[in-house]
């Protein structure tokens, strides 16, 4: 069997991690068994769909690397929903209903009140039809036996269908509700695996049902546990951490999809620099089944992880020109960002300032420059220095080594000086370390 499968965010507002890890399992689980992954748009809301967001959407998953192999916008297949529509309705499988918002509450609160479940009360066919009021209409289930599955997260699922309420499926006004429309179209596009979040669950069970009333074979599902950051469910309506905020701090798309590959499963949560790597060993069964804890620290943290791993050719270009492989390899263990490194190359090859020493410091400077400036310049540089430097002023250990730090560098900490030195160059120690002897 080819894998296809889809991402299908609505077009009401920005992706946020909750979306994107959806996003990145649908894509990790195509590309570890080969197939199609489809963005679809499901823009079939016109009011709260805009165009701006579609843009936004494609524009996040492009960053990420996230990349469809085929695009469908729900909009432009309103003809296609019309005609299937027709099919169940002269099946009698949706059927015209009359209610009023208002009257379905006080049933639902009569039945509640009785202790019964408050599920739909179909009307018989007969019922008169009240007059200008135009019907919504509903998907009718079939009652006749258990609606199961074996999700292949959540295990073995099983439902009621009189337990549920016929879901409506189109509004008084002609237009879709989410439901059908999606089913007709992962019909059509012969998705062979819905992967989204366990909020649908619910939905699956009346949305298989329409699978078997369209004539088509329902796909699998893998329902994953929800994505909390904090306490709540996280969503994009309360405010959830938003993948552009990610994306205009500076972090790696992998850092992110690192973790997100990965939370709320029996796998370690590490680096990993591609794709591909995250996709090997993919599977739905290493997922649980209790909410996944998503933390920005912890993209923080692998976001660090991953750079000091990278090789050069994998950030080459998005490094300062002239930029070489030694450099990279020298200050990449000291990078929280990749911008940090335009800091560092600045110490190898640009300007340092000075830095404010006591008097013993600045003599000890002076008496280094005046070393350095004779010694034999090798990758030995900074050894020679230091011995030198210890035999002549007796200093030893932080006394000697942090004010020559502070003179070469300009700052406190960072890689280590043995390679720093060999990168700075003779002339330029030689001329910070002066500089900072006389201020
Ligand atoms: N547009 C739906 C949503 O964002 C898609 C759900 C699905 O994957 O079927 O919730």
């Amino acid at each position: 069997m080819t894998i296809v499968t889809r991402f299908a965010p609505s077009p009401t507002g920005r992706l946020h991690v909750g979306n994107i890890r959806t996003a990145l399992h649908n894509c990790l689980f195509t590309k570890r068994h080969g197939g199609t992954f489809i963005l679809r748009i499901d823009d079939t809301d016109r009011e709260r769909s805009r165009e701006e967001f579609v843009e936004a959407i494609r524009a996040d998953l492009a960053w990420l690397g996230l990349d469809p192999d085929s695009r469908v916008r729900q909009s432009q297949r309103f003809q296609f929903y019309e005609q299937q529509f027709e099919r169940l309705k002269s099946s009698g499988r949706v059927y015209a209903c009359y209610e009023t918002a208002e009257e379905l509450e006080l049933r639902r609160k009569v039945l509640l009140g009785r202790g019964l479940p408050p599920v739909y009360e179909r009307k018989p066919a007969d019922a008169p039809v009240p007059e200008g009021r135009a019907p919504h209409w509903r998907f009718r289930l079939d009652h006749d036996a258990p609606i199961e599955w074996t999700d292949l997260i959540r295990g073995p699922q099983r439902f009621d269908p009189r337990l549920l309420s016929d879901p409506v499926v189109r509004r008084e006004d002609g237009s879709w509700l989410y439901l059908l429309p999606s089913v007709i179209d992962d019909a059509e596009l012969g998705i062979t695996h819905v992967v989204r979040g366990e909020d649908h669950v619910t939905n699956s069970a009346a949305q298989i049902q329409m699978f078997v009333a369209l004539g088509a074979e329902p796909p699998e599902f893998a329902h994953e546990a929800l994505l909390v950051a904090g306490t709540g469910k996280l969503s994009k309506r309360l405010g959830a951490i938003g993948v552009n905020e990610i994306r205009g701090s500076g972090l790696e798309p992998m850092a992110l999809l690192s973790l997100l590959a990965r939370i709320g499963t029996s796998q370690p949560v590490e680096p990993v620099a591609s794709l591909e790597d995250l996709a090997e060993g993919f599977d739905f069964a290493h997922f649980g089944r209790a909410p996944a804890h998503f933390d920005l620290h912890e993209v923080e943290l692998l976001n660090a992880r991953l750079l000091h791993g990278l090789d050069f050719a994998a950030v080459r270009d998005r490094l300062p020109p002239g930029t070489g492989e030694e450099d990279w390899l020298l200050v990449r263990a000291n990078l929280q960002r990749l911008s940090d490194a335009a800091e560092w190359l600045e110490v190898l090859h640009g300007k340092v300032d000075p830095p404010d020493l006591g008097h013993e410091e600045r003599a000890l400077v002076r008496d280094a420059a005046v070393i350095a400036e004779r010694v034999e310049w090798s990758d030995q540089a900074w050894r020679t220095l230091t011995e030198e430097l210890k035999a002549a002023t007796g200093k030893k250990g932080r006394d000697l080594f942090h004010p020559l730090r502070l003179a070469l560098t300009g700052r406190d900490s960072g890689p280590e000086m043995a390679g720093l030195l060999g990168r700075i160059g003779k002339d330029r120690a030689v001329s910070r370390l002066r500089a900072a002897a006389k201020r």
